[in-house]
């Protein structure tokens, strides 16, 4: 007995106060989570018309004895924080003491509780704020609350609800996060009797996303090895490279349970997958964090959605490398060396008569993982956008079903295949014949790769070639450019730039890197200095240096229409697939399309 204290009004002032029952969807939010913090396994939610009309929470947790049931309706009173010290190092999801007092003011409310051990339990009824009965109640252990008729007293309030699909779509997206974020709780989620989904008490993340999206949906995931970064542990799954979305709305992170939105996380995240996403591309993810309470603050708003680091640095960069060691690891799994490739074709070929490879000499083949292309569709997906939770979209309710993102990514197949070139399409598109079909490669976009990756290789071991100007150019700056240039020298000389200060914002320049093939060095400084200028200040010095390689390396990589014969795409390609992201470009583009037979066959109306 006598969990529940009332906060002294000194505690009470220091929690960010505010209304926290905006619409049916919030109620089942605060329900829920006060279900998870009393230790719940099992929890059915239950509702009819969108919420307005019965919002039913069941669960098997902790229950209440009868002073803590009555006393949990009393504004300030909670069993999670006693003094403002605790409200430093919040362990729960609650901490308010708001959530059921504010739904019981606003709605026809009924409790019914039960400690584990106790012979009974009480059932407690409140209309409007004001308690009508409290009786003895025979219930099975946990607690059961029932929210009917809400806002019935705010008849300007109820105006305000949406339509009921709408609202079910929030109570829904509630639900899809908390099953989420505690996978080893077991929900059910009804909608007017209607069993809407059911997630059993999963073992894993894995295992709770593959119940809730499906299994071809996890494919598309790599798992985090759970790992403390500055003692923060990170775990989760995170999309595989030239998975993601033009929104944020499938990047789902969770600190200490509880789903946030923070800034410091997303840059961690573009951070982590750095190249290999480009500008209005998401990454998906869902990234569990767990950090010391003590390190973060979720007393900023009412939602408790806003959380403050007291370090953001070692979040960001605990995110950050998380995703890159796992997109490395993901990568030394899948990499073939470029003489392995045509070993494994000229074996593989024995088994194989018919197919095109008997045809031609092994050095002219390639060997791919499928998982590296681009299918069209995914191509063409990149401007599409996917909710968290596709079916959570209101075509569904329309029965107007769109087929899930996943189920276009047919490409993701751990497997390998051959190929042989064919030839160049418009002097740019390298095309390439497999036994499933054609695969064209964007020599530009390759060659992007390429360079980026050898310049970084050089700029960490022996140093970028430099080509000395006969010549040295001297450029006049403005002097806010002149600055920022200065402080960023390092990287620059680290890229193979000879920068001298020379007084008045003028910059000398007696070398550039070697693959700079241009004719007016000039000019091409300018243009760089006007790049590296506009880029965000927000990024962080690594990472600011890096893109400014991937720009510069991509305005002077090969040019668009350079022709190229075929033992130099040859020589292209091998040096593709001896990169860390062949994939895709420095900014994210695809570097390969595939177009299957199959694709084909439909479009030629075979199918
Ligand atoms: P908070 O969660 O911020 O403490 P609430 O108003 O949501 O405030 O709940 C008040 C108190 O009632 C909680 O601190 C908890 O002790 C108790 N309580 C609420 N819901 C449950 C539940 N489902 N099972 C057990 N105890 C509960
Ligand atoms: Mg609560």
């Amino acid at each position: 007995m006598g969990r529940i204290v009332l906060l002294s009004d000194d505690v009470a002032s220091q929690v960010a106060a505010g209304e926290v029952v905006e619409r049916p969807a919030s109620v089942v939010k605060e329900l829920v989570e006060n279900s998870i913090d009393a230790c719940a396994t099992q929890i059915e939610v239950a509702i009819v018309r969108g919420g307005a009309a019965v919002i039913r929470v069941i669960d098997n947790g902790t229950g209440m004895d009868r002073d803590d049931a009555l006393l949990s309706l009393e504004r300030h009173a909670t069993s999670k924080i006693r003094t403002g010290h605790d409200l430093a190092r919040i362990q729960t999801l609650g901490f308010r003491g708001e959530a059921l007092p504010s739904i019981a003011s606003v709605s026809r409310f009924s409790m019914t509780t039960r400690l584990a051990n106790a012979l009974e339990g009480t059932e407690i009824v409140v209309n409007g704020g004001k308690i009508d009965q409290v009786k003895v109640s025979g219930e099975a252990p946990g607690t059961a609350i029932q929210v009917r008729s809400l806002f019935y007293n705010l008849p300007a309030r109820r105006k305000f609800l949406r339509s009921e699909n709408t609202e079910t779509s929030h109570i829904q997206h509630q639900l899809l996060l908390q099953a989420v974020g505690h996978s080893q709780v077991g929900f059910v989620f009804r909608r007017e009797q209607n069993l809407i989904f059911h997630a059993p008490a999963a073992g894993s993340l894995n295992e709770r996303i593959r119940d809730l999206r499906g299994p071809e949906f996890l494919e598309q995931l790599l798992e985090i090895q759970p790992a403390a970064y500055h003692g923060i542990q990170v775990s989760g799954l995170i999309g595989k490279p030239g998975i993601f979305r033009s929104t944020r709305a499938e990047q789902i992170v969770f600190v200490n349970g509880r789903a946030i939105e923070n800034i410091t996380v997303q840059h961690g995240i573009r951070e982590g997958y750095h190249t290999a996403l480009m500008k209005g591309q998401f990454s998906v993810m869902f990234l569990l964090l767990w950090i010391d309470p003590e390190l973060v603050d979720v007393n900023v708003h009412p939602s408790k959605r806003e959380v403050r680091f007291r370090e953001p640095d070692r979040v960001r960069e605990a995110v950050a490398n998380a995703i890159q060691n796992t997109l490395k690891d993901n990568k030394s799994r899948q990499v073939f060396g470029g003489s392995e490739l045509s070993k494994h074709s000229r074996t593989n070929s024995a088994t194989q008569p018919q197919s095109t490879q008997d045809l031609i000499p092994p050095a002219e083949q390639f060997a791919l993982r499928k998982d590296w292309l681009y299918s069209v569709e995914t191509a063409a997906a990149q401007g599409s956008q996917a909710n968290v939770f596709p079916e959570l979209d209101e075509s569904v309710s329309t029965g107007n079903h769109q087929p899930a993102l996943p189920e276009q990514c047919k490409t993701l197949q751990n497997s390998v295949e051959h190929f042989r070139i064919v030839g160049v399409l418009g002097k740019l598109y390298v095309l390439m014949e497999s036994t499933e079909g054609l695969v064209l490669v964007d020599q530009h976009a390759a060659h992007e790769r390429i360079l980026f990756e050898q310049l970084r290789r050089q700029m960490e071991t022996a140093g970028v070639p430099i080509q000395r100007l006969l010549i040295p150019l001297t450029v006049q700056l403005m002097p806010k450019d002149y600055d920022w240039i200065a402080a960023n020298a390092p990287v620059l000389e680290k890229m193979g730039f000879a920068l001298e200060p020379f007084g008045n914002s003028t910059l000398k320049i007696d070398g550039i890197p070697q693959f700079f093939r241009t004719d007016d060095p000039t000019a091409t400084v300018r243009l760089l200095v006007d790049e590296l200028r506009s880029m965000t200040v927000q990024t962080s010095r690594l990472r600011m240096g890096e893109d400014a390689i991937a720009k510069t390396v991509c305005r002077h990589a090969i040019k668009a229409n350079d022709e190229i014969r075929i033992p130099e795409i040859q020589k292209l390609l091998e040096d593709l697939l001896c990169c860390d992201l062949p994939y895709c470009c420095p900014h994210g583009r695809p570097t390969m399309i595939q177009i299957s037979y199959s694709d084909l066959e439909k479009k030629f109306g075979r199918k």
